[in-house]
């Protein structure tokens, strides 16, 4: 196997986390990109996805540690509940900035150190909600439609340079974001009732997207390019 570096924004919680520790445990060298990177953690780096500054340095910071970053994973995220008529200008553009301009900034951060090595893989964690809608989310969809639609058409510029680029949807996992929408009442019935209706019967699991990123970044995907692969249990078909 080619030890590679890897860089996994949203890593320091839920679904990143778990894509981080995977990479690690698949032998390649990880470095998680969070707004509150754990203290003491030397792989752990502090920035905003949302500020290219902020992305920029904390990329030449991970250069600087590893070397050139060829497996990327955006991973950050933040959701919102607002009926539309409710919803202001300034709760769209926040969610619209870190789950759509995150992903554009951190592309654009890594890339260069991909298509100098000719090799990439670009795995964008979106949502299943692009598929299915969502009620009061409509600036959290409107941004994960947009990160599968990125991808399709960034596959087909990438593609002949060696780099993959895939979307990952998940779609009701267990994390931090999800429990904190339980809490609020906010999940449209309890965790029992969604896995009533999930055919697999069961939460998803941060490890479930973690298996798959695994795959999607391994030189045996290499064939797999502009394809959203639904991580959840059935829900959505
Ligand atoms: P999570 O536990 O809240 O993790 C998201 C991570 O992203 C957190 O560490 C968060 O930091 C970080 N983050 C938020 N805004 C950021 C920013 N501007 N810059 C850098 N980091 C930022 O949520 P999760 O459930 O694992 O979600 C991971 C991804 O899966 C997200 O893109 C989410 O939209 C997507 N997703 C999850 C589900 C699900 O069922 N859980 C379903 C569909 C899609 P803080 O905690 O400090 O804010």
């Amino acid at each position: 196997m080619v030890v590679r570096n890897a860089v996994v924004t949203g890593g320091a919680s839920g679904i990143g986390r778990a894509i981080a520790q995977r990479l690690s445990a698949d032998g390649h060298r990880v470095a998680v990109l969070d707004l509150n990177p754990p203290a003491g953690d030397e792989s752990a780096f502090k920035a905003d996805v949302t500020d290219r500054g902020q992305v920029d340095e904390a990329l030449a910071a991970v250069r600087e540690r590893l070397g050139p970053v060829t497996i990327l994973v955006n991973a950050a995220g933040l959701d919102g509940f607002k009926r539309f008529t409710d919803l202001s200008f300034e709760a769209w553009q926040r969610v619209i900035d870190v789950n759509l301009n995150g992903v554009f900034h951190c592309v654009q951060a890594a890339l260069p150190d991909m298509l100098e090595a000719g090799w990439g893989r670009i795995v964008n964690i979106s949502s299943s909600s692009a598929h299915s809608g969502q009620p009061f989310m409509t600036h959290y969809v409107a941004a994960k439609s947009a990160v599968n639609g990125l991808t399709k058409a960034l596959a087909l510029e990438l593609g002949p340079k060696g780099i993959t680029v895939n979307a990952v949807p998940p779609g009701f996992i267990d994390t931090p974001m999800l429990r904190k929408a339980e809490e609020r009442g906010l999940l449209g019935g309890t965790v029992e009732d969604h896995i009533a209706r999930t055919p697999v019967r069961r939460i998803g699991r941060p490890e479930d997207l973690a298996a798959t990123c695994s795959f999607l970044a391994s030189e045996d995907a290499g064939y797999i390019t502009g394809q959203i692969i639904g991580v959840n249990g059935g829900r959505n078909t």
